[in-house]
């Protein structure tokens, strides 16, 4: 609605005109706090809000920025994944240096065994 008093009229100035060279002030009755509906800043910032979200929207729809969210999870389970092959080694490692000590632990036990077996043997060979 076009209001004439200066009074009644919406804040909002800076429209451009034309060209975009001149300006005007809003021409609408103010309804809410000297704004009318459309410039009001609570209107305002609801209008940007949709408009970002809507955005979003269609950013996530978007293929390229489908395809590197997928690019970026693939990384994340590539990187997992080294993350888990690192430790699996060091468990491995860690399990052929136990069985190295295990092993030698054994033989030794063997060597003694045997050596005893063969004074053994010995001596029977002897007092016979
Ligand atoms: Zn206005």
């Amino acid at each position: 609605m076009r209001v004439t008093d200066e009074q009644a009229r919406c804040k909002k100035g800076g429209i451009p005109i034309g060209n975009g060279f001149h300006f005007r002030k809003c021409s609408r009755a103010a309804v809410i706090d000297g704004y009318c509906k459309q410039h009001h800043p609570d209107t305002v910032q609801a209008r940007r809000d949709a408009s970002f979200k809507a955005y979003e929207r269609k950013r996530e729809r978007d293929p390229l920025n489908v395809a590197l969210n997928q690019l970026a999870g693939a990384r994340a389970e590539r990187d997992a994944l080294r993350a888990n092959a690192d430790a699996l080694a060091k468990a491995v490692k860690a399990l052929l240096v136990e069985n190295r000590r295990v092993s030698i632990y054994a033989d030794d036990k063997w060597r003694v065994a045997r050596r005893r077996v063969e004074d053994a043997l010995a001596a029977w060979r002897e007092g016979k």
